[in-house]
């Protein structure tokens, strides 16, 4: 599907590798939505935020 926030990127299923939690990710402006977030304009955060938030970087592959 095309992202709702940008109307550009490709929102990309991926998995969180440290976790290994399913989420979405735009490829481009890299806001992410976990698996059970309804993917709408309201939700979503933007990739650093959550990096940073996580106190450590996430590593992210393509599920
Ligand atoms: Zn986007």
């Amino acid at each position: 599907m095309i992202c709702p926030k940008c109307n550009e990127g490709v929102v990309t299923k991926v998995i969180m590798k440290a976790v290994d939690e399913i989420a979405y990710v735009c490829e481009y402006c890299d806001t992410i939505w976990f698996e059970n977030d309804k993917i709408t304009t309201s939700t979503g955060r933007p990739l650093e935020l959550y990096i940073e938030e996580g106190g450590q970087r996430q590593e992210v592959r393509r599920a």
